[in-house]
């Protein structure tokens, strides 16, 4: 892709412009006077270290006015922008192609209310999950979304990538938590929908537009959201077994014998485990080697009555050899260390060098299936292998098992063209035949751009971008990534 000749360069005058508006130089990070004190790298590459782009400028608004002030002179300059949260996105959205201002929401981190009746939070788009998390643990109220990136990644951009997570198979998506959200439009009109009513049926329900759509129509200034009461019974058992069969039956007993407490089913490959083992120096919490693992957690409101279940389910799936071993936690440590296994897998993916990273939802029955098929391709294509000539270490596959989504991963001592091409499109037209998502929570950013239509017909590509430029006639916001 080229630069598009549509949108200006970044001038003096236009530096001037925001630091004025700004009026903190904390607020203004520009490379093109070499003047400020914070590195400007790290706004411009993403987690992976995949997609780097050239931003000259990242500007961090405090408020809301702020932002509207800003995107009004971008759209009036033709300035292309890109809305930035945590950084922490999988798909190359949160990051420049080019020379796009970046819009960093750091800065706006207030909470504004929480009611404890209702549970329901309203807050900056630039608060850290783990922030509010630990807000809401204050009260005895949880954020219904949970993910391994929580240190870092912001509530906005939760709501702009409609990130999933560990806990959607207990509170469901954020489309249904997301009760209201602020955002701001490229011509600098504020849209002030901070509903905080669970039941508002009064024609189209605007925020769920911006709910996934990764910063394409509009910046997220805040946003209301439905809390549950936090419970007070946690409990979790981790467990190895024989083959993915085995694990789709533990995945059925859970829910026939767990019903309401069941609050996460996590299916991780022996080989990610192996991974974690050896990259972290994690001590395993079962002894010897299984094919697959699960992890399994319930969220109640009665200790004795929960452990009592899970260990009666143990018990079962134990006799029935649906699990080869397994082990519950005993404290809240152990709670951790357990969920570690599931949450560090994807940081010490990246020991070798780089991650092909693939986030499908898929048929239960079906989803390992494609992880095996993936390792014989590539290693009948001699691209897998022990040493540095192949540039695959391995294939894994492990996920939100819950909500049938596979997080397939591919390792890599380096980035490969030829990996690339074995791999794509191959695996998106192998998910499209199974009527599968190409993109089950990650969105589709900048790396999924050219396979969109594996999962949306032309006539719904043709909607969205329609309903893109009636939001962004000028089209700076997060110009050349999905639409
Ligand atoms: P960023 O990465 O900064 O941005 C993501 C996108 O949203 C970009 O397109 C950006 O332009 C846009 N954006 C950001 N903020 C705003 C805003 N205020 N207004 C408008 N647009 C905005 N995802 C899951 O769904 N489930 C998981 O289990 C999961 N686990 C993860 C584990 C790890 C270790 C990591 C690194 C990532 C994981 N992710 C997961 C990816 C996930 O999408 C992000 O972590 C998170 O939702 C993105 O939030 P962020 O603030 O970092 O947004």
């Amino acid at each position: 892709i080229q630069r598009e000749s549509k949108f200006a360069k970044l001038t003096e005058k236009h530096i001037q412009y925001f630091q004025e508006l700004l009026d903190s130089e904390s607020a203004v990070l520009d490379g093109v006077t070499k003047d400020a004190t914070e590195d400007i790298e790290p706004f411009n590459i993403d987690w992976m270290r995949k997609f780097r782009g050239h931003a000259q400028l990242v500007l961090k608004p405090s408020t809301t006015e702020e932002v509207s002030r800003i995107l009004k002179y971008c759209n009036d300059n033709m300035l292309a922008v890109v809305p930035q949260g945590g950084n922490t996105g999988l798909v190359g959205g949160s990051v420049p192609v080019f020379d796009e201002i970046v819009i960093n929401m750091q800065k706006m981190n207030n909470i504004r209310s929480f009611d404890d009746v209702s549970g329901i939070l309203v807050a900056d788009a630039g608060v850290i999950l783990e922030v509010a998390d630990n807000f809401l643990a204050e009260k005895q109220h949880i954020f219904p979304l949970d993910l391994g990136a929580k240190g870092s990644c912001q509530i906005g951009g939760n709501v702009s990538t409609n990130a999933g997570g560990l806990r959607l198979l207990r509170y469901g998506s954020l489309h249904g938590n997301v009760l209201g959200i602020e955002a701001v439009l490229p011509d600098g009109s504020i849209i002030d929908d901070l509903s905080t009513l669970r039941k508002n049926n009064t024609g189209y329900d605007m925020k769920q537009l911006f709910i996934g759509s990764e910063g394409t129509i509009g910046i997220i200034t805040a946003i209301s959201i439905q809390c549950p009461r936090r419970s007070p019974a946690i409990n979790v058992a981790y467990f190895g077994l024989e083959s993915y069969e085995h694990a789709q039956k533990a995945f059925r007993a859970a829910k026939g014998q767990l019903g309401e407490i069941l609050s996460a089913f996590e299916m991780m490959d022996g080989r990610s485990q192996k991974i974690l083992k050896e990259v972290a120096g994690t001590k395993l919490p079962l002894e010897g080697d299984h094919p697959f693992y699960c992890l399994v957690e319930t969220s109640g409101s009665n200790t004795d009555h929960d452990s009592e279940k899970l260990q009666n389910f143990l018990e079962h799936v134990m006799e029935a050899e649906i699990v080869s071993d397994g082990v519950l936690a005993e404290s809240q440590t152990q709670v951790a260390e357990l969920w570690a296994c599931r949450e560090r897998i994807t940081e010490c993916l990246g020991h070798w060098g780089g991650v092909y990273k693939y986030d499908l939802s898929l048929p239960i029955a079906q989803m390992y299936e494609l992880v095996e098929d993936i390792r014989d391709r590539l290693t009948k294509q001699g691209l897998l292998g022990d040493t540095n000539e192949h540039p695959v270490v391995d294939v894994v596959g492990y996920g939100h098992m819950g909500d049938a989504n596979l997080h397939l991963n591919v390792p890599v001592r380096r980035f490969d063209k030829a990996v690339e091409k074995s791999l794509e499109p191959y695996l998106y037209e192998w998910t499209s035949k199974r009527n599968g998502s190409i993109s089950a929570e990650h969105g589709l950013g900048v790396s999924k751009k050219p396979y969109i239509g594996y999962s949306k017909s032309a006539t719904m590509i043709k909607l969205m971008k329609q309903i893109k430029n009636l939001y962004d006639p000028n089209g700076i916001l997060n110009p050349y990534k999905y639409i």
